[in-house]
């Protein structure tokens, strides 16, 4: 699985975490338990070849309690 980084702007941290991609959108902050932590777009030198949109949506999640 992948490491991914997010931006908890519930606490100001950053931390990352592995997670498969499908449940990117479920991860909470391990600091403060924010569940609206934002992934972090992975440094990663991006060849120039395709559109650079679409791929950040606004996070419309259905919040399950
Ligand atoms: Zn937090």
């Amino acid at each position: 699985m992948p490491i991914y980084e997010f931006d908890c702007p519930g606490c100001g941290r950053t931390f990352d975490k592995r997670v498969k991609f499908s449940e990117v959108e479920s991860v909470v902050c391990p600091l403060c338990g924010n569940r609206h932590v934002k992934k972090r777009l992975p440094t990663i030198a991006v060849k120039g070849s395709g559109g650079s949109s679409a791929s950040s949506l606004p996070v419309s999640s259905g919040v399950s309690l």
